[in-house]
Parts: C-alpha cells; sequence; structure tokens
C-alpha cells in the first residue's frame, strides 16, 4: 500500500438521499481524497440538531446518505465512516474546548448570524457553539487536513485558533492544528437555473433516481432564458443544461452543442435529451452498487458500526492525552 499524505476529517450533515450537487460539491472528492490520505468521514447527527425542526427521519436519512456514500466509492475497509453521535467523545472535548473559545468571537462568526437570521424562533445554543464542535469534530480523530471550500474557511480558521489557544494555555501539543485544503468545489445550480441545488428547494436531481425520473427532471430544467422559440440562437453559457453536458458529455458533443445551440441548429429539448442520457449513462455503476447494498440494509449497518469502533479507538486515545493536558483528574 502506497504512503498516505495526511490524516483527512469531514463532517456532512445527514441530508438523506444525495443528490447531483451533493456529489459533485462533495462526494467525488471524498473518494478521490481515498487515494493518498486517510480519510474519516463523519455524518454529523449533532450539528443537524441545531437546525432539525424535527428528529424522526434522522436515523434513517443517516442511512441513506451512507448507502449513497458506499455507492459513490467510498471504500470501508480503508475509510472510516460513521455517525458523529456514536463516539460521544467528541462532546466531552467540545465542553472543553468551549473554555478556551471567547463567546464574541463566536457571535460575531456570520455564518452564526445567517443561522440567527434565518430561525429568529430557534437561535439555540448549538448553534453558537457549532464552530467549538466542528473543532472538536476535526482535533479528536488527530486530522491534519480538513478540505474545505471557499465558505467554509474561516471556521477552519476559527479551529486553528482554538486548538492554538488550547495548546498555549495548557502548554501542550496534544491538539493538532489542522491545515486547509482549498478544494474548488463547483458550485452546481439546481433545475431552476438559478439557485444552488437542494433538496429543500426541490430543484435537486437525486443521484438513486431511476433513468426515467432522471430524465423527467432534466428535461424541467430552465435552459438560457433569452431562448424562447425553437428559432432564436441561444447562449451556452448561460444555460445550466450546457453546464452539464460539460461535466458528463463527451468533449466532442460539448463542443457541437457549444456551436449548435448559438445558431439554433439543435433545440433545447433534444441538448437535454441528449444530456439526460449521458447522465443517465454516468449514474448506471453507481445505481448497480447502491442496488446491491441496500438488497441488506444490515451490511450499511455493520460499516457504521465498524467505522465507529475504530474512530473510537482514535478519540478515547485522545481524551486520554487532553485529560492529562487539562489536569483532569
Ligand atoms: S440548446 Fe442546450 S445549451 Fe442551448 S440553450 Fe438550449 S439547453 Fe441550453
Amino acid at each position: 500500500m502506497t504512503e498516505k499524505k495526511g490524516r483527512v476529517f469531514s463532517g456532512a450533515r445527514p441530508t438523506g438521499r444525495q443528490h447531483l450537487g451533493n456529489y459533485l460539491g462533495a462526494i467525488k472528492n471524498y473518494v478521490a481524497l481515498q487515494d493518498d490520505y486517510e480519510c474519516i468521514y463523519c455524518i454529523v447527527d449533532l450539528h443537524a440538531l441545531t437546525t432539525l425542526e424535527t428528529t424522526e427521519n434522522l436515523r434513517q436519512n443517516s442511512y441513506e446518505m451512507a448507502l449513497d456514500f458506499l455507492a459513490a466509492g467510498i471504500r470501508p475497509e480503508e475509510t472510516i465512516i460513521f455517525i458523529q453521535s456514536h463516539v460521544p467523545e467528541v462532546t466531552e472535548l467540545h465542553t472543553i474546548l468551549s473554555m478556551v473559545t471567547p463567546l464574541g468571537k463566536l457571535t460575531d462568526l456570520p455564518t452564526f448570524k445567517e443561522k440567527a437570521r434565518q430561525q429568529p424562533h430557534n437561535v439555540n445554543y448549538g448553534l453558537v457553539g457549532y464552530p467549538v464542535l466542528m473543532t472538536a469534530d476535526i482535533t479528536l480523530y488527530k486530522a491534519n487536513i480538513v478540505p474545505v471550500g471557499i465558505d467554509q474557511a474561516p471556521h477552519l480558521e476559527f479551529a486553528r485558533e482554538v486548538v492554538r489557544s488550547f495548546n498555549y494555555r495548557y502548554q501542550t501539543n496534544v491538539l493538532i492544528e489542522p491545515e486547509m485544503k482549498s478544494t474548488e468545489l463547483p458550485k452546481v445550480i439546481g433545475i431552476d437555473g438559478v439557485q444552488k441545488m437542494s433538496k429543500s428547494l426541490n430543484n435537486h436531481i437525486e443521484l438513486a433516481a431511476t433513468p426515467e425520473e432522471t430524465t423527467q427532471r432534466v428535461m424541467q430544467m430552465v435552459t438560457d432564458p433569452q431562448r424562447q422559440r425553437r428559432s432564436d440562437p441561444g447562449r451556452p453559457e448561460v444555460c445550466n443544461v450546457f453546464t452539464f453536458h460539460k461535466v458528463f458529455s463527451p468533449a466532442d458533443m460539448v463542443a457541437e452543442i457549444d456551436v449548435e445551440c448559438r445558431r439554433a441548429g439543435i433545440g433545447c429539448v433534444e441538448c437535454k435529451q441528449r444530456m439526460a442520457a449521458n447522465l443517465n449513462q454516468h449514474l448506471e455503476p453507481f445505481r448497480q452498487k447502491r442496488a446491491e447494498y441496500a438488497r441488506d440494509p444490515n451490511y450499511v449497518w455493520d460499516v457504521l458500526r465498524d467505522g465507529k469502533e475504530r474512530a473510537s479507538k482514535i478519540a478515547k486515545q485522545t481524551m486520554i492525552e487532553v485529560r492529562q493536558a487539562v489536569g483532569l483528574p
């Protein structure tokens, strides 16, 4: 086995069945990172509690998400995949780290302000402490690399500050200051052609959808708004269907559509049909694997249980070192 470059940690909220936006924006990268890094992927159900109105789907959503991760190519024999709350040491480390975290810094973070605006009826403590719990997630497993998109960069910088404060306060080097692995993650626009793909906006295409459902969603995609009639020339650079073509279609087809759209040589219906066919072809291996795993639901729970055991081992050792450093009896 080739030597790994470091340990990656990343957490994702249990949002159930994943969509193309999740795949292109995160899962694809998760799969690729496994080649070079020792990876730990965590389904962060405790984080989800900060914003969830109801928790009745939490278990099922965690299962569906893990199933999608596995079908997409996460290799559980080398990568640890587990559910955050199954390793309770994270809450203890969260408490300890909260003692070296200035409250003012937390309430100043733009993401806290945004969440507080989004749910003014529920500005709970968990929302404020979210970045501290995130720091506990990363440091508990001694991860030195965290893949982040631009929007999460301030959170990781914050985590690094908390680690420095902890290590300085207790004159230790128990906690590792994680490095940011800046990742150019594409912002995937939904079928409405305007907003980021999201389940809550119902502008998504599920990875696990059937070929027929996928084609149906593609046919609903909003195209260049200036192209009202078949005879109008289009502008591929503003059309979301074309963006998808660039990801899922062969280069010669992309080049052809780029030309034909501009001179109205191809209509949007045909263009979408061709993209849907390529997308379905791309998703076929995923669907087959998913169906295979879904036939044995115990398999997914076994993977998560095994991940929990392996994560627990690291967590317990870290907490021995942390308690010693802090001076807790
Ligand atoms: S032909 Fe294709 S690229 Fe051009 S506007 Fe229609 S859907 Fe978009």
